[in-house]
C-alpha cells in the first residue's frame, strides 16, 4: 500500500531522516520503535503531509486502486480523503467544537468524496454510538469539546474512535499506547486489533514492548538516527526490551 524508499528529509535545516525505506501491504500490521528523538514522529507527519519537513530526495508512493501514486504530489486533504490516517502523539484541544460535530464533519467530508450518503446529527449520532459501543468506549466522549480537558488515556481513546468512524486504509498511530494505564492500554489495543482487515494497513509507533502483547503485528522495525536498523518479526521487540537500542545501528 505505500513504499517508501530511500527518504531523506530535513526540518528547520536538520537532518531527521536519513534514507528510510519501508514497505507496508494492505492487511499488515507493522510496528516502529526506537529511541526518543529517532525520527518516528517525523515519518508519520511526512507521511500526513505536515509542510514544515523539506524532503531532500527518495520517494513515497501510495497504492491507490491498484496504481501507485507520487504521495509527495498529493495534499494534506486530498491525502486524508485518500484513507491517510494520523493519530498524534499530542492531540490538539480544540475549545468550542464538539467531538461529535469535529467526526461527523470529517465523515461528510469522506463520503462527499466517495459519493456515498452525509448523514444528519441525529443518523450520525446513532452511527458514531454503535460504533463506540461495539469498541468497548465511552460515549460520554462525543458530547466533549474536541479533546478539551480530556484525561492522557481519553485522549488515545478518542484517536482510535476517530479511526473506527472514519474508516481509513492506512493509518500511522503514534504512540497511541503513551501514558495509558492497563485497562486503557487493553481497551485501545484491542480496538486496534478488531480494525485490522485485508484491505487496511496500521502502523503503530511505540516505545514500548507492552503494546505488541495485545495486538499481533507482521513486523517490527526500528529506527534510530533516521534510519531503520533492524527489522523483524515480534521477537525484534522482546529483545530491545531485554537489551535496549544501544547494540543497534
Ligand atoms: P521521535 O518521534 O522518534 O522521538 P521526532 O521525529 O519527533 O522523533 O524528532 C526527530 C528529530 O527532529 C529530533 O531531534 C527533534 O528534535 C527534531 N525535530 C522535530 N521537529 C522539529 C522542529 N520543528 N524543529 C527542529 N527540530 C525538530
Ligand atoms: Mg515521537
Amino acid at each position: 500500500m505505500i513504499y517508501i524508499e530511500d527518504l531523506h528529509a530535513e526540518i528547520e535545516g536538520k537532518s531527521v531522516l536519513n534514507g528510510i525505506n519501508l514497505v507496508v501491504k494492505a492487511g499488515e500490521v507493522h510496528a516502529i520503535m526506537g529511541p526518543n528523538g529517532a525520527g518516528k514522529s517525523s515519518l508519520s507527519r511526512i507521511i500526513a503531509g505536515h509542510p514544515a519537513y523539506n524532503i531532500r530526495s527518495g520517494s513515497i508512493e501510495y497504492e491507490i486502486n491498484l496504481k501507485k501514486k507520487n504521495l509527495l504530489d498529493m495534499g494534506v486533504h486530498e491525502r486524508a480523503l485518500n484513507g491517510i490516517f494520523m493519530s498524534f502523539q499530542y492531540p490538539v484541544e480544540v475549545n468550542g467544537l464538539s467531538n461529535m460535530e469535529f467526526l461527523r464533519s470529517a465523515f461528510n467530508e469522506l463520503s462527499k468524496f466517495h459519493g456515498s450518503e452525509e448523514l444528519d446529527a441525529l443518523d450520525f449520532a446513532e452511527f458514531a454510538e454503535k460504533k463506540i459501543k461495539a469498541l468497548g468506549m465511552n460515549t460520554d466522549l462525543l458530547e466533549r469539546e474536541l479533546n478539551v480537558a480530556f484525561s492522557g488515556g481519553e485522549k488515545k481513546q478518542n484517536e482510535i474512535i476517530q479511526m473506527a468512524i472514519l474508516s481509513p486504509r492506512l493509518c500511522f498511530l503514534d504512540e497511541t499506547d503513551s501514558g495509558l494505564d492497563i485497562d486503557a492500554l487493553r481497551t485501545v489495543a484491542s480496538g486496534i486489533e478488531s480494525f485490522t482487515n485485508k484491505h487496511r494497513a496500521i502502523v503503530i509507533i511505540t516505545h514500548y514492548h507492552r503494546i505488541l502483547e495485545y495486538v499481533n503485528v507482521d513486523k517490527v522495525h526500528i529506527l534510530k538516527d533516521g534510519r531503520i536498523v533492524s527489522s523483524g518479526d515480534s521477537s525484534l521487540a522482546k529483545e530491545i526490551e531485554k537489551h535496549g537500542y544501544k547494540n543497534l545501528g
